[in-house]
């Protein structure tokens, strides 16, 4: 029988849940190795697949152009090793701890579109998203803490979610005060994404579970500067969850000038 406490809103993310305990307690760090291969077997599926369409259309193209097939494979071909150059050079800047590439080509903006694409071909071998998930967030972080970005106090904005244990958000409410931070408690991914679009801050420490924290990063890293801090989720989700308040309050104080 599934058994969903009453007093736990499920956020979108997990209307699949079963009611069943999380794998490890709810806590999906294993390091960063599922996000690399997952991202590698990705960008070569999608170069293989483009590669089958361009297979299947090539009589209808080469009735276009003889050469046309061939340009396309060469043209796809080029793309694919371009992909896995940059996977290296992300791999390069993860290990150096150093932002080798500029944001757009890294973190803020072609990093981002991988973090879905490594999950779900995750997925495709049987590995559930939280931990591919947590391993793409573990990747994003280091890219992101490679940059200096200092604001002042009144700048960076504390995101955090509904669903923290007690003891978590007083720890967090703790860690605002200290340094003068504003924290808001957003219900929805939604309403994050509109605290942010209404109060402007110039950074982010935004608090979530893997699969919220994806998705957010995807819609708002690209825009304003984000670390993202995933939690535990011995409960199950969408309730008391637990956070890393040293790991909290060490970004903090290295935001803030
Ligand atoms: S952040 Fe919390 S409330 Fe939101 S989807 Fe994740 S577990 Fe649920």
């Amino acid at each position: 029988m599934i058994h969903i406490d009453v007093d736990r809103r499920l956020g979108h993310e997990w209307d699949e849940w079963d009611g069943q305990p999380l794998a490890n307690g709810g806590d999906f760090r294993t390091g960063t190795a599922k996000y690399w291969l997952f991202t590698a077997v990705g960008l070569v599926l999608v170069t293989a697949g483009a590669g089958a369409v361009v297979l299947l259309l090539a009589p209808r193209l080469a009735q276009l152009h003889a050469q046309l097939p061939l340009a396309l494979y060469a043209g796809i071909g080029a793309l694919g090793a371009l992909s896995l150059v940059w996977l290296g050079l992300i791999g390069l800047s993860f290990v150096l701890r150093k932002a080798l590439l500029p944001g757009a080509l890294a973190e803020r903006g072609l990093l981002l579109k991988t973090l879905r694409l490594a999950s779900r071909v995750g997925e495709l071998f049987g590995v559930k998203r939280d931990w591919t998930d947590n391993a793409a967030v573990s990747v994003y972080n280091r890219l992101a803490w490679a940059r200096d970005w200092n604001v002042r106090a009144n700048e960076l904005l504390i995101l955090i979610p509904r669903c923290l244990s007690r003891a978590a958000l007083d720890g967090v409410m703790e860690i605002a005060k200290r340094h003068d931070v504003a924290a808001f408690v957003a219900t929805r991914g939604q309403l994050a994404r509109r605290v942010i679009r209404e109060r402007r801050p110039k950074a982010v420490v935004a608090v979530a579970c893997e699969r919220d924290m994806v998705s957010g990063l995807h819609d708002v890293a690209g825009k304003i500067p984000v670390l993202g801090l995933t939690m535990t989720l011995p409960a199950g989700p969408c309730k008391d969850a637990a956070l890393d308040l040293v790991q909290l309050e060490q970004w903090v104080r290295s935001y803030v000038v």
